[in-house]
């Protein structure tokens, strides 16, 4: 998408007229839902402020009426067969692919995600789709356990219809990322989108039905998380909940869902080190640091918000680094040379803005950045917090922009103690060129995704998920179907198996 912004914007103002022109509404059962609730609530771009849309604000009824359509079409949904399911999702992940252009534009304007980075989001959207397409065949294919009088066999089954719960920072990847593989297991779906960037969870629900999905296996309930999110944890028909957002969040879900015992899987915020040794190739831990943080606004689970860096070299790299750090370029997300967009939402700049008097107060360097960017008002420049603590508030709570806090250290040990001195443990980075700390770092860290000398690089059959505050679950492969299935075991008795007898 190498086009201008001026002929970006054109295109965006275009796809972007029908969202406008009456309420978002809800999807259930097939069909487009205007305003059952009578309430509605505002999308607006972060690049200006401009209404995008009125948006059906869903309640409890919605979900019952979302959530009985996943229930009736969980029997056929379930029945059909893998290769029949597999060729659907594939259809689903060419149709996403036909409206790649309407997808990137519409999140940019929804989200303040740059283009440059929004233009792979219909990409990996159907790259996920398509993994899970292949998976889908085998996903009911159990184990054999052979023991000594008795066959075992193991059989799994979708777990019934499951609620997705998404944020606003990558919503149409995020969707695509739990919607494919509920799917592709045979599970049906109620989404509930964040409030803040609702958008392209109606497109995503678009091309399902291009595709031929039938009526009530994905179902779209727009709304706030308090009433819409809450209604879908609470409901009984719904089996269980994936859930990306914030750690408090998930505590509330898990909360809401215990009376019917609903099985949960979180990915929630983190605070991951990015640590960088002396002995690195320092080149590479530069591209990677930077783009860890500035990249998708810092608006990212994954961004590498801690830089631990060791002090011989830490005058030297930040300097670097800050040299870096100017050449950002901050402005309207269209701009195919942006790099950093507008924050989603005011309320999100105020707590982003907030930082900074906080880091201030702490005593922190404010070495690059520290303020609103010239582009406008929900602009804020990159920014580099050095000289800081881990025991600071700039240190343990996630910000969730593009700012980087960095402390040093003097050695291996006082490295692993401030990594994992965090209640979060999603990610981490590790740049050495010693293969022997490489592997006890990796070890040693706690967090579900280490990353050696790279930066967040993402292969759909590998595990992906946090530890601690950071989630409960994996995703990824079988690591998806895992959560989305009910394992059985089925024993069989051989033939000269004795039964232990009472009362003969
Ligand atoms: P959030 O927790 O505020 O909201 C996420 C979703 O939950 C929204 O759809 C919201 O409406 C809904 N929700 C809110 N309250 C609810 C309730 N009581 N019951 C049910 N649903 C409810 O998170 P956010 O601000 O939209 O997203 C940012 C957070 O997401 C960050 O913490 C970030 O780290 C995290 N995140 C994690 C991952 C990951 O893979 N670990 C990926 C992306 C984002």
């Amino acid at each position: 998408m190498a086009a201008s912004r001026d002929s970006n914007a054109g295109k965006a103002q275009d796809f972007l007229r029908r969202f406008r022109a009456k309420p978002v509404g809800h999807f259930i059962d097939g069909e487009w839902c205007a305003d059952t609730s009578g309430e509605t609530f505002e999308t607006r771009t972060p690049v200006d402020g401009s209404l995008l849309a009125e948006v059906t604000a869903g309640n409890a009824r919605d979900v019952d009426l979302a959530a009985r359509a996943a229930e009736r079409a969980f029997a056929d949904w379930r029945a059909l067969d893998g290769q029949s399911r597999r060729k659907l999702l594939h259809g689903i992940a060419d149709a996403v692919e036909s409206r790649a252009e309407e997808i990137a534009l519409v999140e940019s304007m929804d989200t303040g995600q740059p283009i440059r980075f929004m233009a792979a989001a219909a990409k990996r959207g159907a790259e996920n789709f398509r993994f899970f397409a292949d998976r889908a065949p085998e996903a009911q294919n159990g184990l054999s356990l052979p023991a000594a009088q008795h066959v075992n066999y193991t059989l799994r089954q979708p777990i019934g219809p499951v609620g997705v719960i998404t944020p606003w920072n990558t919503p149409f990847m995020l969707g695509t990322w739990k919607i494919a593989p509920a799917l592709a297991a045979g599970c049906t779906v109620v989404h509930k989108p964040a409030e803040w960037s609702p958008l392209s969870a109606c497109l995503l629900a678009e091309a399902c039905a291009d595709a031929g999905l039938p009526p009530g296996v994905l179902n779209v309930v727009h709304g706030m998380g308090e009433t819409a999110g809450k209604a879908v944890t609470e409901h009984e028909a719904i089996k269980a909940i994936a859930f990306v957002g914030e750690s408090a969040t998930g505590s509330l879900i898990m909360a809401q869902g215990a009376p019917t015992l609903k099985r949960v899987h979180f990915e929630l915020g983190g605070k991951n080190p990015v640590v960088v040794f002396a002995d690195a190739d320092l080149d590479r831990a530069l591209d990677a640091v930077a783009f860890m943080i500035f990249s998708l606004n810092g608006e990212r689970c994954t961004s590498s918000s801690r830089l631990l860096i060791q002090d011989s070299i830490e005058a030297e790299f930040l300097d670097r680094l800050a040299e870096r750090v100017a050449r950002i370029r901050v402005g309207h997300p269209l701009d195919p040379e942006t790099d950093i967009g507008p924050l989603i939402h005011p309320e999100h700049l105020r707590k982003v803005l907030g930082y900074f008097d906080i880091a201030v107060a702490e005593g922190v360097t404010i070495r690059a950045g520290g303020r609103l960017a010239d582009a406008g008002e929900g602009y804020v420049e990159p920014t580099i917090l050095s000289g800081a603590t881990n025991d600071m508030r700039v240190a343990r709570e996630e910000i969730f922009g593009p700012v980087l806090t960095v402390i040093p250290f003097a050695d291996e040990a006082e490295a692993l103690r401030l990594a994992n001195d965090t209640r979060y443990g999603l990610a981490a980075y590790l740049w050495t060129r010693d293969t022997g700390r490489a592997l006890r770092c990796a070890q040693a860290l706690e967090a579900g995704m280490v990353w050696v000398n790279s930066e967040n690089n993402r292969h759909l059959p590998a595990p992906f998920g946090g530890m601690k505050a950071s989630g409960i679950g994996r995703d990824g492969g079988d690591y998806s179907f895992d959560f989305y299935m009910e394992t059985r075991n089925v024993c069989v008795a051989l033939d000269q198996h004795r039964v232990p007898s009472l009362g003969r």
